[in-house]
C-alpha cells in the first residue's frame, strides 16, 4: 500500500504522454503554445512502463493515460498495449479531446483499453473552434461517435465551465445524457497558468470562474435525480435527468475541493513525479531510471510530499507548469 502522511491510500496514477497538443484551448495553453521539450527528455514507452509496473506492485490500481493530447504522440496504442499487460491494473483508461478518436478508437479498444474521458465545452461548432482556437467539432464528434462503437464505456464528457464561453449551454451539454449513455461532467476553471487576456471576446480573468453551485442552479430546470454510485475512487455522487440513460455529475475542485479524498500521484512526460496537480512541488525520477537507481524510494519520497490540501484559496497558485504541461 501507498500511504501518505494523511493516511491517504495513493491508487490512482496519473501519466503525461506528451506535453504537445493540436489543440490551444484558452483556459488551457497560450495561444503560441508551450515550448517543446526535446526527444530526450520525454521518458519512452519503456520507462513509463517500467514505472508504471513499480507502481502498480506498490497498490496503484487506475493508471490514466493524458497529455497534452496524448493521441498526438506516435504509436500510443502501442503503450497501451505494454499497460494492460500488466497484471494488478485494475483499470486503465485515457483522456483525449477525440481530435484523432477516429482514427484510434479501434485500434485502442483492441490493445485493451476499457474507456475514455473526452473534453467537450461546447456543441456550437462555432464556439468549439474559438475555445480551441481552431479545433473542429464535427471531427471531434466522430471521434466520439467512434468511440461508442468501438464499445470504449462509458464515455465520460468533461465540459470546463466558463462564465461567458459556456455557461449559457450547460442545459444543453447535459440533455446529451437523454439521447446517449454518457457521463456529463461539469468542472470548474482552474487559475492555472491562464489568467492572461484569451482575446476573441472572453471575458477577463476575474470575472470567468463559475462555481459548481452556480452550475446546479442553472441544471434546476432539468430536475437533476441523485443516483448513488461508486466509481473507482469509491463513493460518488451522480444525477440524472429522469428517464435518461447517461449521467451528469460535477468536479469541483474549488467550491467543494476533495483533498481529503485525494487518491493520485502524476507522473509528467519529462519524468517527473508530482505529488499534487497544483502545487508546483515535483520530484524528478527520469535520471533515476536512466541510470538504474532504485525507483521506489523516488515513489515514496513523492508521496510523503502530497500536501494535505491545496493551497487555492490562500491565492497560491501552481506558476511553473500550464496544465497541458501535466494532464489535468
Ligand atoms: N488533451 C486532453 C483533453 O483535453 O482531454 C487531455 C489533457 S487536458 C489538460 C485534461 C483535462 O484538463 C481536460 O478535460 C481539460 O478540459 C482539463 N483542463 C485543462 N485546463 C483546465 C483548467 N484551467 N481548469 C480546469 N480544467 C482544465
Ligand atoms: Fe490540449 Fe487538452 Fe489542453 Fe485543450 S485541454 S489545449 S486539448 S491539453
Amino acid at each position: 500500500m501507498l500511504l501518505d502522511r494523511f493516511q491517504r491510500n495513493i491508487t490512482y496514477l496519473r501519466v503525461s504522454v506528451t506535453d504537445r497538443c493540436n489543440f490551444r484551448c484558452v483556459y488551457c495553453m497560450p495561444a503560441q503554445g508551450i515550448p517543446r521539450r526535446s526527444h530526450e527528455e520525454i521518458l519512452t514507452y519503456e520507462e513509463i512502463a517500467e514505472f508504471v509496473r513499480l507502481a502498480v506492485s506498490q497498490g496503484i490500481r487506475r493508471v490514466r493515460l493524458t497529455g497534452g493530447e496524448p493521441l498526438v504522440r506516435k504509436n500510443l496504442v502501442d503503450l497501451v498495449r505494454m499497460l494492460t499487460g500488466i497484471p494488478g491494473i485494475e483499470d486503465l483508461s485515457l483522456t483525449t479531446n477525440a481530435f484523432l478518436l477516429e482514427e484510434y478508437a479501434a485500434p485502442l479498444s483492441q490493445a485493451g483499453l476499457k474507456r475514455v474521458n473526452i473534453s467537450l465545452d461546447t456543441r456550437d461548432a462555432t464556439r468549439f473552434s474559438r475555445i480551441t482556437r481552431g479545433g473542429s467539432f464535427e471531427k471531434v464528434w466522430r471521434g466520439i461517435l467512434a468511440a461508442e462503437a468501438a464499445g470504449l464505456a462509458p464515455i465520460k464528457l468533461n465540459v470546463v465551465v466558463v462564465r461567458g464561453m459556456n455557461d449559457d449551454e450547460i442545459i444543453d451539454l447535459a440533455r446529451l445524457t437523454l439521447t446517449h449513455p454518457w457521463h456529463v461532467r461539469f468542472i470548474e476553471v482552474m487559475p492555472f497558468g491562464n489568467q492572461q487576456d484569451w482575446g476573441n471576446g472572453f471575458p477577463p480573468y476575474p470575472q470567468r470562474y463559475f462555481s459548481v453551485q452556480e452550475m446546479r442552479t442553472a441544471l434546476e430546470p432539468l430536475q437533476l435525480q441523485p443516483v448513488s454510485s461508486t466509481n473507482h475512487n469509491g463513493p460518488a455522487q451522480e444525477y440524472q435527468i429522469p428517464g435518461a440513460s447517461g449521467r451528469v455529475g460535477f468536479i469541483s475542485p474549488l467550491g467543494e475541493h476533495f483533498c481529503d479524498k485525494c487518491n493520485r500521484i502524476r507522473l509528467t512526460a519529462d519524468g517527473r513525479l508530482r505529488p499534487c496537480l497544483l502545487m508546483d512541488t515535483e520530484v524528478p525520477i527520469r535520471e533515476a531510471m536512466r541510470s538504474g537507481e532504485e525507483l521506489l524510494p523516488i515513489l515514496q519520497q513523492a508521496i510523503d510530499l502530497k500536501p494535505e490540501g491545496h493551497e487555492l484559496d490562500e491565492l497560491k497558485f501552481p506558476e511553473k507548469r500550464k496544465m497541458a504541461d501535466i494532464g489535468g
